[in-house]
C-alpha cells in the first residue's frame, strides 16, 4: 500500500521546507519504510536548467539527466533514494503535455481547463510514481508560498488526490514561520493562522504544522497554534533554527516525535528509528579533531545556493576525514583585480566549481595556476576542470592564448572545444550532455587511487569538451588524462602527475556524494588539503 504526504509551505519563502520534507524521509527510512520524496513546481520553465543560478541556485542533476530543484539533491543525500525525472515536476512540464494532449485531439471535443485537466495531469504524475514505487511512503514537497496563484492548481490536485485514496493514506503537513517580534518579546501565530485560513478555504485542513522558529514553542504557544489552526496538540511541532549542521534536523524532528505521529496517521507499522549511524555522523561534523581550509574560487559565491551541493560534499568529506572543513568563498573577478595571493595565501586545498559564461574565467587561470605552482592540493570540478587544462595549455606548454571556444569562439588554440554533435544544437533547454555517464581510470593514476576501481559512473551537465587534438602534447608536459569514456575519446579526469593533488573532474561528483558515504574525490581531496596543513606545521 502506497501513502502519501503532501508538504506545503506558508507565511514566506525560505522556510527550509525541502530540508524538513528531507529530515521527514530520512526518519521513516530509519524506521524500515521504503521512501521516495518530489517536489512539485510552479514555476512556468519546464525545468530549472535554463534558469540563472541568481534566479534558482544550483540546478541539481539526476542519473538519468533530469536537470532539477536543488531540493531534490536534499531528497537524495538525506535518503538511500535514487530519483528520476519523475521525481520534479513543473507547471511546464504540465502544460506542455496537456497541451500537446489537445493538438493531438485527445480531449476529444472538450474545452480543456485548469480543472480538470491540469489537475488530472497532475494526480496522474502521483499515480505514476506510486506504481513504480510499490509499498512505501511518498513525501511531495509542494513549491511556493501557499496563496501564490500559480500553485492553486497543486493544491487543488492534491486536496482531490487526497479524497480519492482516502483517510489514513494521505496526509498534509504545513510549514510555517512563527517570528519573534522583539519590540512585543513574544512569538507569533497570527502569520500561521491565517496561512492555514488559507489553505482550508481550498479544502486542505493539515494535521500537521511545522513551525519554524528562532526560539522553543513553550507550551501556550503549541496551545494557542492547535486551537486556531484546528491541529491536535501533537501535530504542533516546532522547527528549531539548528545551531550547527542540517543533518541535526531529523534528530530534532525525531525529539518532537514527528516520525511516530506520521505514522500514527497513517497506520504504519513500523519500529523506532535507530539513528546511531546518524547522530555519530552529525557528531563528527560538530566537534571533530583537525580543521582545514579550502577556497572555493566561483562568480556566484555571494549566493548561498549555488555551489550547494560542493558545499554538502566538502562537509561529508570532512566528517570522514575527522575534519571540519572551512569553506572560503573567493570571487574569482576579485583575483583578476588583486592577484591571487591576497585570496589564496593559506588555503590548504583550493576547488573550481562548474559554471557558464566567461566572466570571472580569467581569475580562476589564475588561481589554478597558483595551485599548481604552488603545490596546493587543487580540485577542478566540470569547468574547473576545463581551466585547469586551459591553465596548462597556455603556462606549460606555451599554447598561448590557449581557451575555450565558449570563451573565445575563434581563439588560435581551442583546447576545450564543443564536438560536432553538440555544434548542431541550437535549443537551449534539456540539451547539454546530462546524465550519468561511464568512465574508465587508469590503472597506476591518482584517479584509480582515489576510486579503487577501473571503471566508474558519475554525472554530468556541460557541452564542451577537451580537444583531443592537444592530448599527446599535454600529457607529454605532465597533464595525465587518466579518466576516459570507454570508446577513448573524452577525457573525463586529468591530473598533474609531479604535483600532490592536482585533480580535475568533467563530471559533478557532489551529485553523488552522502553524509555516510562521502564522495571518494572529495574525501582524497579533504584529506590531500589535510597533509599540506601538517607540512605547513612541521616546517
Ligand atoms: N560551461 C562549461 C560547459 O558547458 C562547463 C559547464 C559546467 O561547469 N557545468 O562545458
Amino acid at each position: 500500500m502506497t501513502k502519501y504526504i503532501f508538504v506545503t509551505g506558508g507565511v514566506v519563502s525560505s522556510l527550509g521546507k525541502g530540508l524538513a520534507a528531507a529530515s521527514l524521509g530520512t526518519l521513516l527510512e530509519h524506521r524500515g519504510l521504503k521512501v521516495i520524496l518530489q517536489k512539485f513546481d510552479p514555476y512556468l520553465n519546464v525545468d530549472p536548467g535554463t534558469m540563472s543560478p541568481f534566479q534558482h541556485g544550483e540546478v541539481y542533476v539526476l542519473d538519468d539527466g533530469a536537470e532539477t530543484d536543488l531540493d531534490l539533491g536534499h531528497y537524495e543525500r538525506f535518503t538511500s533514494t535514487n530519483l528520476s525525472r519523475l521525481n520534479n515536476l513543473t507547471s511546464g512540464q504540465v502544460y506542455t503535455s496537456v497541451l500537446q494532449k489537445e493538438r493531438d485531439g485527445k480531449y476529444l471535443g472538450h474545452t480543456v481547463q485548469v480543472i480538470p485537466h491540469v489537475t488530472n495531469e497532475i494526480k496522474a504524475r502521483i499515480r505514476e510514481v506510486a506504481e513504480r514505487m510499490g509499498d512505501g511512503v511518498i513525501i511531495t514537497e509542494i513549491g511556493g508560498t501557499v496563496g501564490d496563484i500559480e500553485g492553486l492548481p497543486f493544491l487543488e490536485a492534491i486536496r482531490q488526490f487526497s479524497l480519492e485514496v482516502g483517510h489514513g493514506n494521505c496526509i498534509f503537513i504545513h510549514t510555517t514561520l512563527v517570528p519573534y517580534l522583539r519590540a512585543a518579546g513574544e512569538l507569533k501565530t497570527k502569520p500561521t493562522q491565517q496561512s492555514i485560513a488559507k489553505l482550508r478555504e481550498i479544502g486542505i485542513s493539515p494535521q500537521i504544522v511545522l513551525c519554524r522558529t528562532e526560539l522553543p514553542l513553550e507550551p501556550d504557544v503549541r496551545h494557542k497554534l492547535s486551537m486556531f489552526c484546528n491541529v491536535p496538540i501533537e501535530g504542533v511541532i516546532e522547527a528549531r533554527d539548528v545551531k550547527n549542521t542540517i543533518y541535526e534536523v531529523p534528530l530534532k524532528l525525531h525529539e518532537e516525535r514527528l516520525d511516530d505521529l506520521v505514522c500514527k496517521l497513517l497506520n504504519l507499522e513500523a519500529p523506532q528509528p535507530d539513528l546511531t549511524r546518524w547522530r555519530s555522523f552529525v557528531q563528527r561534523v560538530i566537534s571533530p579533531t583537525h580543521h582545514v581550509r579550502i577556497g572555493v574560487v566561483g562568480k556566484y559565491i555571494e549566493l548561498q545556493d549555488a555551489y550547494k551541493s560542493i558545499y554538502e560534499a566538502l562537509t561529508h568529506a570532512g566528517a570522514a576525514n575527522d575534519a571540519k572543513v572551512e569553506i572560503v568563498k573567493v570571487d574569482a573577478e576579485s583575483i583578476e583585480k588583486a592577484g591571487p595571493e591576497l585570496y589564496l595565501a593559506g588555503l590548504q586545498g583550493i576547488l573550481i566549481p562548474g559554471g557558464f559564461g566567461d566572466r570571472g574565467t580569467e581569475g580562476k587561470v589564475i588561481a589554478a595556476r597558483y595551485a599548481r605552482e604552488h603545490k596546493v592540493p587543487y580540485f577542478g570540478i566540470c569547468l574547473g576542470m576545463q581551466i585547469a587544462v586551459i591553465e596548462f595549455a597556455r603556462n606549460v606548454c606555451g599554447l598561448k592564448n590557449a581557451n575555450s571556444t565558449e570563451f573565445d569562439p575563434d581563439g588560435e588554440h581551442p583546447v576545450i572545444t564543443l564536438l560536432d554533435e553538440q555544434r548542431q544544437v541550437v535549443k537551449k533547454g534539456g540539451t547539454m550532455r546530462l546524465g550519468t555517464w561511464v568512465t574508465d581510470l587508469e590503472p597506476g593514476s591518482k584517479a584509480f587511487e582515489i576510486y579503487h576501481s577501473a571503471t566508474i559512473t558519475e554525472r554530468h551537465r556541460h557541452r564542451y569538451e577537451f580537444n583531443s587534438a592537444y592530448k599527446d602534447q599535454m600529457e607529454g608536459r605532465g597533464l595525465r588524462i587518466s579518466g576516459a569514456s570507454p570508446d577513448g575519446k573524452l577525457a573525463e579526469i586529468v591530473e598533474i602527475t609531479d604535483h600532490p593533488f592536482f585533480v580535475a573532474c568533467q563530471f559533478h561528483p557532489e551529485f553523488l556524494s552522502k553524509p555516510n558515504h562521502p564522495h571518494p574525490m572529495f574525501f582524497g581531496f579533504v584529506k590531500a588539503a589535510l597533509s599540506n596543513h601538517l607540512t605547513k606545521h612541521q616546517s
